[in-house]
C-alpha cells in the first residue's frame, strides 16, 4: 500500500471513528436520533479550484475545500490547513471536533476547517499569497465574521490570516478585520493569541493533576512535539516547578530524569531546528517517549500517535491531548483499563479557539484587552470548562471514559441550542 493511500485509509477512519463516537455518545446522554441526524453530515461543504500565477508565468490550479459543519451557536469556526494529504474526510472529522469544542468550552461558534492541498513549503511567498487571495476569491461570501471566520492551521500563520482579512476587506470595501483570528497584533490580532493553546493545555493538566491528587509542583512531564503547543506548554510547565522530563520532535527526543531546562532547549531548537543534540540529555525515540515513567503524558505532534500496539506501554497517569486525535479508539480502550485519565483533544487544546474568540470579540467592539486579562479570562475558561467536564464524567460515565464524557456534555448543550432554534422535532419536550 503506498504511503498516500495508508494516509488516507487512516484519515478515513478517524471520520468513521468520530462519528461512531457521536453516535454512542447521543445514544448515552438519551439524546434524540435527530441530533445524530444534525452533526453526522456537515451543513455546506465547498470545493473550489483556485488558479495561481506561478513565479515562471505559468497557471496552476490547486483544490480548496471549506467545510461548515454546524452553526447552531453562531459562525463557523476553524483553521485553514495547507497540506498535500488533506482529504475530503479528514476535514469533515477536524469540522466536527471544532464543533464539538466550541460548544465544550462555550464560545458561541459552529465548526469548521478549510484546506488547500498542496506543499507550500514549495512555494514562495508571493505564490502563497496569491493562492491565498485567489482562495478568498473562490469561496466568494461563504466567509465573513458574522458568517464563517477562519484561523491559522498547519503551514498557515498570522501572516496568512492578514492576507485573507486584507482581500476580504477589499472585496467588501471596507475594513473587516474580524473574518480571520490569529491575525498579527498590527492589523487586529489578540495577545496571548500564539501561546493559547499551549497555555490551555497547562491549565487543563494543572486542573487533572488537581482531580488525581498528583501534587503539580512536583509532577514529572512527557511531551511529544516541541512546536507551538508543545514548547509553549512545556515553557509554563517549567516555569511553575513542574519537570519536564522528555520531549521529542520529528527528529527524535531528548531525555533527562532530572528535567530538562526548557528555556535552553528552545534556544537549542531556534539555533538547530531540533531538540537532537541537546546537552545534558539522553536522546530517546519518539516510541520510547511515549513510554516514559513520568505522571503526565502530552501528545502534542500529530494523529494516531497512541495506538493499540504502544498504548499498554504508557506509564503516566494522565494523557493531556494537545494534538488532535493523537489517540485511537483502540487506544482509549487500553489506556482506560489501565486506569489513565485521558483528557480529550476537544477539551485539551481548546485554548486556542477561545483566545480566538476573544480577539474576534475585541475586534467587534473596538477593545484591546492587555496580556493579563487574556491569560485570566483564558485560565477561567479552561479552569472552569475542565471541571464542568470532568464532574459530568464523574457523574454519568461511570464506565466509560472522559472522552466519551466531553462528547455527551457537548453534545448535550449542541441539542439544547437545536431544540430551542426549532430544529427538533420533539413535540414531547424531550431533545
Ligand atoms: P507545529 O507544526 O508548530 O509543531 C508540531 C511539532 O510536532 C513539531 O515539533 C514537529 O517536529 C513535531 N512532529 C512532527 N512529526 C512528528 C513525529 N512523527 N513524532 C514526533 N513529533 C513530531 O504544530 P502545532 O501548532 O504545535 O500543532 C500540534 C498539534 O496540535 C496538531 O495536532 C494541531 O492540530 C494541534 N492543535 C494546534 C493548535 C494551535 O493553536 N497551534 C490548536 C489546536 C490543536
Amino acid at each position: 500500500m503506498s504511503v498516500e493511500v495508508e494516509q488516507e485509509k487512516k484519515q478515513d477512519n478517524t471520520l468513521v471513528a468520530t462519528l461512531s463516537m457521536v453516535r454512542q455518545a447521543i445514544d448515552l446522554a438519551e439524546l434524540s436520533p435527530e441530533v445524530y441526524e444534525h452533526l453526522k453530515t456537515p451543513m455546506r461543504f465547498v470545493e473550489v479550484a483556485i488558479p495561481v500565477e506561478m513565479e515562471d508565468g505559468s497557471t496552476r490550479v490547486f483544490t480548496g475545500y471549506r467545510c461548515q459543519h454546524n452553526n447552531v451557536f453562531g459562525p463557523y469556526k476553524g483553521g485553514l490547513r495547507y497540506h498535500p494529504d488533506v482529504t475530503i474526510d479528514s476535514i469533515k472529522a477536524l469540522s466536527m471536533w471544532m464543533t464539538l469544542k466550541c460548544s465544550l468550552v462555550g464560545v458561541p461558534f459552529g465548526g469548521a476547517k478549510g484546506a488547500i492541498v498542496c506543499d507550500s513549503q514549495q512555494l514562495t511567498v508571493k505564490e502563497k499569497e496569491r493562492m491565498t487571495r485567489s482562495y478568498v476569491r473562490s469561496l466568494g461570501s461563504i466567509l465573513g465574521p458574522e458568517t464563517d471566520i477562519p484561523a491559522p492551521d498547519v503551514f498557515t500563520d498570522a501572516q496568512t490570516m492578514a492576507w485573507i482579512a486584507d482581500e476580504y476587506s477589499s472585496n467588501m470595501r471596507e475594513p473587516s478585520f474580524g473574518v480571520v483570528t490569529g491575525k498579527p497584533l498590527a492589523v487586529g490580532g489578540c495577545v496571548g493569541r500564539n501561546e493559547a493553546t499551549g497555555r490551555g493545555v497547562f491549565f487543563v493538566a494543572r486542573e487533572a493533576a488537581k482531580a488525581f491528587n498528583i501534587p503539580f509542583e512536583d509532577a514529572r512531564i512527557a511531551i511529544q512535539g516541541f512546536g507551538n503547543v508543545g514548547s509553549n506548554a512545556a515553557k509554563l510547565f517549567a516555569d511553575s516547578g513542574c519537570s519536564v522530563i522528555a520531549v521529542s520532535d520529528v527528529s527524535g527526543g531528548v531525555y533527562n530524569k532530572e528535567g530538562l531546562d526548557i528555556c535552553k532547549l528552545i534556544d537549542h531548537v531556534e539555533r538547530t531546528g531540533y531538540v537532537k543534540g541537546f546537552p545534558d540529555s539522553q536522546a530517546i525515540d519518539n516510541q520510547e517517549l511515549l513510554a516514559v515513567d513520568c505522571d503526565i503524558l502530552v501528545p502534542a505532534a500529530l494523529e494516531n500517535q497512541l495506538t493499540e500496539s504502544n498504548a499498554a506501554d504508557v506509564k503516566a497517569k494522565i494523557v493531556v491531548e494537545g494534538a488532535n486525535g493523537p489517540t485511537t479508539p483502540e487506544a482509549d480502550k487500553i489506556l482506560k483499563e489501565n486506569k489513565v485519565l485521558v483528557v480529550p483533544d476537544i477539551l485539551a487544546n481548546s485554548g486556542g479557539v477561545t483566545v480566538s474568540y476573544f480577539e474576534w470579540v475585541q475586534n467587534n467592539y473596538g477593545f484591546r484587552w492587555d496580556l493579563a486579562t487574556v491569560n485570566r479570562r483564558l485560565e477561567e475558561k479552561m479552569a472552569e470548562a475542565f471541571k464542568m467536564v470532568y464532574h459530568y464524567y464523574c457523574e454519568k460515565c461511570v464506565d466509560s471514559d472522559m472522552r466519551t464524557g466531553a462528547y455527551m456534555y457537548s453534545i448535550k448543550r449542541l441539542a439544547e441550542a437545536m431544540h430551542f432554534r426549532g430544529w427538533l422535532n420533539d413535540k414531547n419536550g424531550k431533545y
